[in-house]
């Protein structure tokens, strides 16, 4: 497959360029274009999912995926992983535009790197997606457990949002104990859902067992009905009403964006935890939340459970294990409860640093990733990826 490395001196003019390692821009189709952009390789191969969306046009979907593969070094450092960071993006409507061949071709993609992207799902794309990536590379993980049954790993293959859900469970409980002091516990508290899809109910489930009340909008009625029904301490609000309700924690687990200028003014809680990626609309809305007194638990720390979970899938499936994990779904879960441990890490340092919480996670995510030297530097990595761009890649006409 013909692909294009999009050289520095084009990527140096866009906003979300930041020095990442290579970005590249492939036809998948007649008219389906995708990119992919491996940020930083220090820790290891960059893993993150592969989304298809649709874009205004090329330029919106480069800045998107250079902003999200930067997200997942900090992520996967954080997460504690051997891993870096890396994205896909397809342009396209996945409900109109996605077919096996497109993602077949993504998989050809995904092999250009020869092991130095590694891919999952993310929105728009499903494990039958992974399925069919994997016919054209071995550098995909989220693949269905009966697909790995075979090799005796199925255990941690499925379904990544209950874990996701229980790493944000385990982080509420460590941002409840640093907030109150060990003083208080979620059986006497209220926690604000936004959006009880795969993962808001699984952690409203979760902290229901607790006995949290849980306050949840959404805008699927199917969700919200599914919601009532498996959880009994459970009130409904419209969607417009979940940030100026009174409760304890507001948890945003539907989509990004959720903490701005007009939704932080209308909290009435003391602390942010929950799921959704890209929380904070802008960097400044970290301080802003400071200044409200609100403490905020960074969304990529908080939210790692998934990532940890397709990370040990794979581990196994390509058994590059340099950290020696043992690799069952029992220390895998273990991984995930970790977060808890990281969360409590994170607010003291903040404390410590005087700092807003987002800002010292990036700060202890860069000073994990960037002491580090990028794979293609390194032929003992799993694969030797110094053969970055050697798959008959053209250099960048743009
Ligand atoms: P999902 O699509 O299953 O659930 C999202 C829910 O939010 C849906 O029920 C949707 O109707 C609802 N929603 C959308 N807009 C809303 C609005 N304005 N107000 C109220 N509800 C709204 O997605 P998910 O897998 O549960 O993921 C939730 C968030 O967590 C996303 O931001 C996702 O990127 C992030 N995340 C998910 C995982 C995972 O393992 N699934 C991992 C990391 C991060």
């Amino acid at each position: 497959m013909n692909f294009n490395d999009l050289n520095p001196e084009i990527l140096e003019k866009l906003e979300a360029y930041d020095e990442h390692e290579h970005v590249r821009r492939f036809q998948l189709s007649d008219d389906i274009i995708g990119f992919i952009a491996v940020h930083n390789t220090n820790l290891g191969p960059a893993l993150g999912g592969c989304r298809m969306t649709t874009y205004a046009d090329e330029g919106e979907a480069m800045h998107d995926v250079l902003r999200l593969s930067r997200g997942m070094t900090y992520k996967n450092a954080m997460a504690g992983l051997p891993l870096g960071g890396g994205k896909s993006v397809i342009i396209g409507n996945p409900f109109e535009q996605k077919t096996e061949a497109i993602m077949e071709a993504m998989g050809e993609a995904v092999e250009s790197f020869g092991g130095a992207y590694v891919t999952a799902e993310d929105s728009g794309t499903g494990e039958e997606d992974m399925v069919a990536i994997s016919r054209q590379t071995s550098h995909v993980t989220g693949l269905p457990p009966e697909m790995l049954e075979g090799n005796k790993y199925g255990e941690l293959g499925g379904n990544p949002s209950p874990l996701t859900a229980l790493g944000c469970y385990h982080g509420i409980r460590a941002a409840i104990k640093h907030r109150y002091n060990n003083q208080r516990d979620l059986s006497d508290m209220t926690v604000a859902i936004q959006g009880v899809g795969a993962v808001g109910l699984a952690l409203g489930k979760l902290l229901a067992q607790d006995g949290a009340k849980i306050i949840a909008a959404d805008i699927n009625k199917d969700n919200l009905a599914l919601a009532q029904k498996e959880i009994s301490n459970i009130e409904i609000v419209k969607a417009d009403e979940i940030f100026s309700v009174k409760a304890d924690i507001f948890a945003p687990c539907a989509m990004g964006g959720a903490l701005n200028d007009d939704t932080i003014d209308m909290l009435k809680v003391d602390i942010v935890a929950g799921a959704a990626n890209n929380q904070l609309a802008n960097e400044y809305h970290d301080k802003m939340l400071v200044k409200k007194d609100i403490l905020y638990v960074p969304d990529y720390v908080i939210n790692s459970g998934g990532v940890i979970c397709v990370g040990y899938e794979y581990f196994r499936n390509s058994q590059f294990n340099p950290q020696d994990f043992d690799l069952e779904r029992g220390s895998m879960v273990a991984h995930v409860e970790g977060i808890g441990k990281t969360v409590t890490d994170i607010l003291t340092a903040a404390q410590e640093r005087s700092l807003p919480t987002g800002e010292t996670a990036d700060q202890l995510a860069e000073e994990k990733f960037l002491s580090g030297k990028k794979l293609s530097d390194d032929n003992s990595n799993p694969e030797d990826s110094s053969n970055f761009g050697s798959n008959g890649g053209t250099q960048m006409v743009q």
